[in-house]
C-alpha cells in the first residue's frame, strides 16, 4: 500500500476523532520549553507512535544559544487577606507567566499590578505570556478579573523552580526507499492552547502513524520540539544529516475556521512550495500563500542562511492574526473538527505529490505515439471509473522530455497532479514512458 491507496481507503471521520482525542488529552498539561509538562506530552504521543525522547542537558551550547535551566511549576496563586485564591494556577495554567521564577511575598495592589497582565480589549480572556530568558515573575488574568481586585494586602506565591535539568524533544524517524528525507516539525511547548500548538501536534502524530503503515519512497522525520530553542538544538545536533532533507513542513495553527495559509520556504521555489501551492489551487477552497519572512515559527531556524532548507510553514490563520491567538480563547471549542480534517487531507495530498513526483522520458518522442493500438484510447473512452484523461496523457507525453516533473506538467497543463499521475502510470505500463527519477 502506498500513499495514494492510503488516501483512498482512510476513514477520515475516524481519523478526525483520533486527532480530537489527542488534543483533549494534551490540552490540560502545563507545557513549557523545558520540564515535566513537555515530557508528559511526549509520553502521550508515545501511545500513538514509538517516538524517541531526547534529553539535552541545561547549559549545552547550541550555536549562539544555551539550553536553559529546566522550569518546574507546582502551584501558583494570589490570595486576598481573607485567604481566597483570587488568581489560581489550578484553574488555568495560563494564569502564571510561563517560566516565572519562584516568589513568596505579600504586596499591596499597587505593587502587585506591574506583575499582572490582562487584555483590556478582550476583557474575558486570559493572555498567555512567557519569560524564558529573563528572570522575572508574573500572573495573567482577565481584564474583568483585574478590575474587580480591591485594595488589599495580597499573598503572592509561585511555587516554581529553575534548576539544571534537560531540554526534551521527541523524534520519530521512518526510513523509506531512499535516505532522502521529508522533515515534519511542530512546536509542543505551549500550555493549554489548542490551535497554536495542539492542532499541529495532532496532525503530525496522525500523519506519522499512518505513514508508518505504508510503503514510502522518502524517509520521514517527525520532530516535536520547544519553539525556537528546540529547532536550534535539533539543528546543532544534526548538522551532518540536514543535507538529506529534501522537503520540509512546519505545522501549526491547523484547526481554526480560517482558510489555509502557506508560508513559502526562504528559497521560494522549492518543490515543497510548488507541491503545497498545487494542492491549495486544486482544493476548490480559498487559501493564501505568503512569502518567507524571518519571523513566525521554526521555519526561521530551518531557513536561516547557514541552512536554507526547503521548509515551508502550513497553517490556517497565521500566528497573531486571529484574536484568540495566545489567549485562553484558543481553547477546545475554538478548533473545528472539519478544519482539522481539511488541514490533514491537504497535508496528505502534499505528501502524495512529493512521493509520486517523478520525471519521465517519452520513449516515442518523434510525433505522437498511436494510443489506440496500445489500448490507451479504450482506457479513455472505456468503462466509467478508469478515469484516465486523454488531454492529461497528451500533456504528459509531450512534456516528458526528461526536463519536466509530473508536478511541473500538472501546473503547466492545469490538470490536478492526480490526473497527470494516473496518465503517467498508464503510459509507463504501455511502455511509452520511462522514469528518470
Ligand atoms: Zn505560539
Amino acid at each position: 500500500m502506498n500513499i495514494s491507496d492510503l488516501r483512498q481507503t482512510l476513514d477520515l471521520a475516524q481519523t478526525v476523532q483520533e486527532m480530537e482525542f489527542l488534543v483533549r488529552a494534551l490540552y490540560p498539561i502545563c507545557r513549557s520549553i523545558t520540564g515535566e509538562g513537555f515530557r508528559q506530552t511526549l509520553q502521550i504521543l508515545q501511545t500513538q507512535i514509538p517516538l524517541t525522547q531526547h534529553q539535552v542537558p541545561s547549559g549545552t551550547q547550541v550555536f549562539d544559544w544555551t539550553v536553559p535551566r529546566e522550569w518546574t511549576i507546582r502551584d501558583a496563586y494570589v490570595k486576598n487577606s481573607q485567604g481566597d485564591r483570587v488568581i489560581d494556577f489550578q484553574r488555568s495554567n495560563l494564569h502564571v507567566v510561563n517560566y516565572s521564577i519562584p516568589v513568596h511575598t505579600k504586596l499591596s495592589l499597587q505593587d502587585l499590578k506591574p506583575h499582572l497582565f490582562s487584555l483590556p480589549d478582550r476583557p474575558d480572556w486570559i493572555p498567555y505570556r512567557t519569560s524564558y530568558y529573563k528572570d522575572t515573575w508574573g500572573f495573567c488574568l482577565s481584564h474583568n478579573q483585574l478590575l474587580a481586585l480591591p485594595e488589599d494586602e495580597y499573598e503572592v506565591r509561585i511555587d516554581s523552580s529553575l534548576e539544571p535539568g534537560y531540554l526534551s524533544y521527541g523524534e520519530y524517524y521512518l526510513p523509506g526507499e531512499t535516505p532522502e528525507e521529508v522533515l515534519i516539525s511542530c512546536h509542543a511547548c505551549h500550555p493549554s492552547l489548542a490551535n497554536d500548538n495542539l492542532s499541529g501536534i495532532a496532525i503530525a502524530t496522525t500523519l506519522a502513524k499512518h505513514l508508518s503503515e505504508i510503503h514510502r519512497r522518502y524517509s520521514y522525520r517527525f520532530i516535536f520540539i520547544p519553539a525556537t530553542i528546540g529547532s536550534i538544538t535539533w539543528l546543532s545536533r544534526n548538522e551532518e544529516i540536514v543535507d538529506r532533507i529534501r522537503h520540509g513542513l512546519v505545522l501549526s495553527c491547523l484547526g481554526d475556521p480560517g482558510h489555509s495559509t502557506y508560508k513559502k520556504s526562504r528559497r521560494g521555489d522549492a518543490e515543497i512550495d510548488r507541491a503545497v501551492l498545487h494542492i491549495l489551487q486544486h482544493s476548490g477552497k480559498d487559501y493564501k500563500v505568503i512569502d518567507f519572512s524571518p519571523y513566525g515559527y521554526d521555519e526561521r531556524q530551518y531557513c536561516s542562511p547557514g541552512f536554507n532548507l526547503p521548509v515551508g510553514c502550513f497553517m490556517r490563520t497565521p500566528n497573531s492574526q486571529f484574536p484568540e491567538y495566545h489567549t485562553s480563547a484558543d481553547n477546545l471549542e475554538f478548533i473545528q473538527p472539519w478544519a482539522l480534517q481539511d488541514s490533514f487531507t491537504k497535508c496528505l495530498g502534499v505528501l502524495s505529490v512529493l512521493e509520486h513526483n517523478k520525471t519521465y522520458l517519452n520513449q516515442n518522442p518523434k510525433c505522437e505515439p498511436q494510443l489506440g493500438k496500445r489500448g490507451l484510447y479504450r482506457a479513455v473512452g472505456g468503462p466509467a471509473g478508469t478515469g484516465i484523461n486523454e488531454m492529461a496523457m497528451l500533456w504528459t507525453l509531450n512534456l516528458s522530455d526528461g526536463l519536466h516533473s509530473l508536478l511541473e506538467i500538472a501546473d503547466r497543463s492545469g490538470y490536478a497532479f492526480d490526473a497527470i499521475k494516473k496518465a503517467a502510470d498508464a503510459l509507463e505500463e504501455a511502455g511509452l514512458l520511462k522514469a528518470l527519477s
